[in-house]
């Protein structure tokens, strides 16, 4: 969804970046069209203004730092900004800690926001092999509502309670979730009615069932696509109801990002969650960090090289290698030592995290499992070092010949053909970005 205002930036930045030396002047000519990029992207007015001010003191005031140039204080100092607006860089974590237990989370949001759809994705995403989670829906105006939840339960195999046509929301909800916890369910996803406009009877009552089911977390859900709206709509809600965090949906959508980017310093509520589809899968936790890679279009292909680089015992010797990387010249064999680095690294998870989405998304490992990545690395053992050195003369039956080797299919092999020529452009066009080169970044590390 940031995609018009990457390709607003980009250029930009892009011209700093052959500067030596950023004086008022060039930093002000960029930020004037940054101003306007964030505008277009339908970032709130004040919003823009602060950030500009904020940016402009640092790329002025910092120290350049030896062998960083210009371009880059300044997309490091653009970059630390767009973190600091999404939400900052502390560490994003589910609503739940695992084992705690007993909780009640409540979501709210307009109609139409994705309420009824969170409360399903959340449901999912928090299970876990002996929790027992419940669905507990509260719209007794329409019969569709309880339905869809329903539905959702079924799926999931939960168990859910709605209310009738008719019953108090307060009363009633009380005592719902109350039989439901009784059952046995530590968790109850409570989803509530929406109106098509912010009114004051709905707000009523919303407090009054706030008030009497006193929710651990009070989501806040909102539709991205909505730009601005979200964010008075989010004004409005917060005003009335204690909200503990908000959910941005249909981030899949052409929303231009506006509602992100002003949600933190409007409404002051953290963003905890990004609906990505229609699916009960698409949910994720939202990174600010990663959002700004995104935005800047960095992906955090920088972040991965560096700490495979920290793998490998250190610049010096890594130079080489990073340098090859960056110039897109990185080979099969570079791509196989990479995945084995990472093997070392940690949990996968975090791992696969870290590429920028549209290749994490590609990846076999995307569901962050071993196994994929064991495939990988299957595949590529089954070439011949000529292969892995030259894939451009990997034909039709050499893939046929790879792909028995690997025991593996010839689409998972064309799959890794694609995602090594993904990464060799992805790594292209990195070159000059903060912490693509082998200087040392002014800024903190991107996430
Ligand atoms: P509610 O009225 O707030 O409960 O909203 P629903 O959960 O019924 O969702 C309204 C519509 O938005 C449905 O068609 C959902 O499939 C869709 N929807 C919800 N979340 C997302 C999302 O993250 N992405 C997309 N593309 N659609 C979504
Ligand atoms: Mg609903």
């Amino acid at each position: 969804m940031f995609d018009a205002l990457t390709a607003r930036l980009t250029p930009v930045l892009n011209r700093l970046r052959g500067r030596g030396v950023l004086t008022e002047e060039n930093v002000s000519e960029a930020l004037r069209e940054v101003r306007r990029a964030l505008l277009e992207a339908d970032v709130n007015v004040g919003v823009a203004r602060a950030f500009i001010d904020r940016v402009r003191e640092t790329a002025l005031g910092a120290e350049i730092t030896r062998g960083v140039g210009a371009g880059q204080q300044m997309i490091g100092a653009v970059h630390a900004e767009l973190v600091r607006l999404l939400g900052g860089d502390e560490e994003v974590r589910d609503v739940v800690d695992p084992g705690r237990g007993g909780s009640r989370i409540m979501v709210l949001g307009l109609q139409g926001s994705g309420k009824t759809t969170f409360c399903g994705k959340l449901a999912r995403r928090l299970s876990r092999p002996g929790r027992t989670i419940s669905l507990l829906g509260l719209d007794p105006y329409r019969p569709a509502a309880g339905e869809q939840l329903s539905r959702l339960g079924g799926k999931l195999d939960l168990a859910v309670s709605v209310l009738a046509a008719g019953e108090d929301p307060v009363t009633a909800g009380v005592q719902r979730c109350r039989e439901l916890e009784g059952a046995g369910a530590e968790l109850v996803l409570i989803d509530t009615a929406g109106r098509q406009t912010v009114d004051d009877r709905l707000m009523d009552e919303l407090g009054a069932l706030h008030a009497a089911l006193e929710p651990q977390q009070t989501l806040l859900v909102l539709d991205a696509m909505t730009g601005q709206d979200a964010v008075r709509t989010a004004a409005a809600f917060t005003a009335r109801v204690e909200c503990t965090g908000a959910v941005l949906t249909k981030l899949d959508g052409d929303a231009r990002g506006g509602a992100a980017l002003s949600l933190r310093e409007t409404a002051g509520l953290p963003i905890v969650y990004a609906g990505t589809g229609e699916a009960l899968e698409d949910l994720d936790l939202f990174h600010p960090g990663r959002m700004a890679d995104r935005i800047l279009g960095m992906g955090d292909v920088v972040t991965l090289v560096e700490k495979a680089t920290q793998e490998a015992g250190g610049e010096e010797a890594l130079a080489e290698e990073g340098r090859r990387f960056l110039g897109g010249e990185f080979t099969l064999e570079d791509f196989r030592e990479q995945i084995r680095r990472l093997r070392s690294m940690g949990p996968l998870s975090d791992i696969v995290g870290m590429l920028p989405g549209q290749l994490a998304g590609k990846m076999p490992g995307a569901g962050a499992d071993e196994s994929s990545i064991v495939a990988l690395e299957a595949i590529i053992d089954s070439m011949t070092p000529e292969e892995r050195r030259r894939p451009s003369i990997i034909n039709a039956s050499r893939r046929k010949r790879i792909a028995r080797g690997s025991g593996r299919s010839v689409q998972e092999v064309n799959g890794l053909l694609k995602q090594y020529d993904m990464m060799q452009k992805m790594a292209r066009s990195l070159k000059g970005r903060p912490g693509g080169r082998r200087g040392r970044r002014p800024f903190p590390p991107l996430t």
